[in-house]
C-alpha cells in the first residue's frame, strides 16, 4: 500500500494506543460506505476469522464476536452476559484490571468474589484451588494475563486450569498481551479472551472483541439477559446471522485493523514477539543504566510493560520530565499503583530497539533538564 505522504511520528511509550505505521494510518481513508453493504460485511468476516487465528484457535470451535467500544467494554460484556442465573462470578485479582472486572460485577449486582492478592505478586493457586472448592456455584472465573497497571504475567494457563476442573468457565483480559505474546486459546485453558484494536494490533481505537467459544456463547442464550447493548449473545447471533453488527460498527477502525492484520501475518507471530522483546530489554537496560528501580520482579514480567518506582529526589517530577519527552515526540505514562508512585514505560506498537535508544537520550536530558541526579537515588 502507498501512503501519499509520511505522517510525523510519535514514539508512544504508554500501554496503549500504540504507535502505527503510517500504511495503517492511511488505511482509514476510504470511499464513503455503508457499513451495511455486503462488500463490508464480507470484510468483518475475515476480520472476525484472522482474530481467532491470532491465539491459534481453531474456527470450528472458536469465534470472535466484535464490539464499537474500548477494551473495558470486552471485560464488561463477558462478565455480564456469561454467568447463569445461580452462578457466581471470581475474579482472580492483583492489580488494577481485574479490579475495574470486580466494579463490573458489582454494577451489575453479580454475585462475586474480589479474590485479592497483592499487586507486586503472583495469585497463590492453591489459595485460587481452596476457593473454587468452598464455593461449588462459582460458575465463572475471569482475572488479567498482564496487568497493565504493573506489568506482572498472570499464570492464566495454570488458573484456567483449576476453573475447568471445578467447572467453571474461564474468562481472561488478554488486552494488553494478545497480538505481542503468543497465546494459544486452547492450550492455555481460556473459554474466552479479548483484546483491542489500539493495543498489540497496532490499529486504532473504537474496535474491540471477544474470541471465545462458540458453544459456551451458545448456551449463554438462555442467562439472564442483564444488558442491551453490551450482551455476548446478542451479537454473537446478530454476526452468524447477518454478517453484520448489530449496531453501527467503527467503520474506519475497521479498514485499518484489516491493514494492520496483513501487517501483522507479514510480521509473522515470532518475529513480532521478538521485536517486542527487544524493545522490552532495551527499556531494562536504559533505566538500569540511569539507576531505577522497577517494581516486579523481572521474571515475572509480561515482557510489554516496565513499571518504574519514582527517584526520591526532590527535583524529580514526572510532569516536568513528561513534558519534556512529549514535546520531542516520546511518551511516557504514570502508574497503576495506589500505594506506589510510578511511572511505566510499555513495549507494544510499531516500534523496535533504536527507538528506545532515542528516548532515553531524550529521557537523560530531561533528567538534566530537571537537576535529577544520576545515576537516580533511592533512600
Ligand atoms: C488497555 C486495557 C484495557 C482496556 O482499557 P480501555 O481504557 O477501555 O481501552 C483492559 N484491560 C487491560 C489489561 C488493558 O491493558
Amino acid at each position: 500500500m502507498k501512503v501519499p505522504y509520511s505522517v510525523k511520528r510519535n514514539v508512544l511509550l504508554n500501554p496503549g494506543p500504540s504507535t502505527t505505521t503510517d500504511t495503517v494510518k492511511f488505511a482509514q481513508i476510504v470511499p464513503d460506505i455503508c457499513p451495511r453493504e455486503a462488500e463490508f460485511g464480507g470484510l468483518m468476516k475475515g476480520l472476525r476469522e484472522d482474530l481467532v487465528k491470532i491465539v491459534h484457535g481453531d474456527l470450528e470451535k472458536y469465534t470472535s464476536v466484535l464490539f464499537c467500544g474500548s477494551g473495558t467494554i470486552n471485560i464488561d460484556v463477558c462478565l455480564n452476559s456469561l454467568l447463569p442465573e445461580g452462578g457466581k462470578v471470581l475474579v482472580v485479582n492483583n492489580g488494577a484490571y481485574s479490579t475495574r472486572a470486580v466494579e463490573i460485577c458489582s454494577y451489575y449486582g453479580l454475585p462475586h468474589i474480589d479474590l485479592q492478592f497483592p499487586v507486586d505478586q503472583r495469585p497463590d493457586l492453591e489459595v485460587v484451588e481452596q476457593t473454587l472448592k468452598d464455593n461449588p456455584d462459582i460458575a465463572l472465573v475471569h482475572t488479567t494475563h498482564n496487568e497493565t497497571g504493573t506489568g506482572i504475567l498472570n499464570p492464566i494457563r495454570e488458573i484456567g486450569e483449576l476453573a475447568h476442573r471445578y467447572n467453571a468457565v474461564f474468562t481472561v483480559d488478554t488486552t494488553s498481551t494478545y497480538a505481542m505474546r503468543p497465546i494459544d486459546i486452547e492450550k492455555d485453558n481460556i473459554d474466552f479472551c479479548m483484546a483491542s484494536a489500539q493495543k498489540g494490533l497496532m490499529a486504532f481505537t473504537g474496535l474491540s472483541f471477544i474470541v471465545g467459544n462458540r458453544s459456551i456463547i451458545e448456551q449463554s442464550a438462555g442467562y439472564p439477559k442483564r444488558s442491551y447493548y453490551c450482551n455476548l449473545y446478542m451479537q454473537y447471533d446478530f454476526f452468524e446471522r447477518t454478517g453484520e453488527m448489530h449496531f453501527t460498527p467503527p467503520v474506519q477502525t475497521i479498514y485499518s485493523t484489516i491493514q494492520a492484520l496483513k501487517e501483522y501475518w507479514a510480521e509473522g507471530e515470532q518475529a513480532k514477539w521478538a521485536r517486542h522483546t527487544r524493545v522490552f530489554n532495551a527499556i531494562h537496560e536504559g533505566l538500569d543504566e540511569l539507576g531505577f528501580k522497577d517494581v516486579i520482579k523481572r521474571e515475572e514480567q509480561a515482557g510489554l510493560v516496565v513499571s518504574a518506582i519514582y527517584p526520591d529526589d526532590p527535583n524529580w517530577s514526572f510532569e516536568k520530565v513528561h513534558d519534556y519527552c512529549y514535546e520531542r515526540g516520546f511518551t511516557i505514562y504514570p502508574g497503576k499503583i495506589s500505594t506506589t508512585n510510578t511511572f511505566r514505560l510499555c513495549a507494544l506498537g510499531a516500534i523496535d530497539e533504536q527507538d528506545i535508544r532515542d528516548f532515553f537520550e531524550v529521557f537523560r536530558e530531561a533528567l538534566e533538564h530537571c537537576s535529577v541526579k544520576i545515576p537516580v537515588q533511592y533512600n
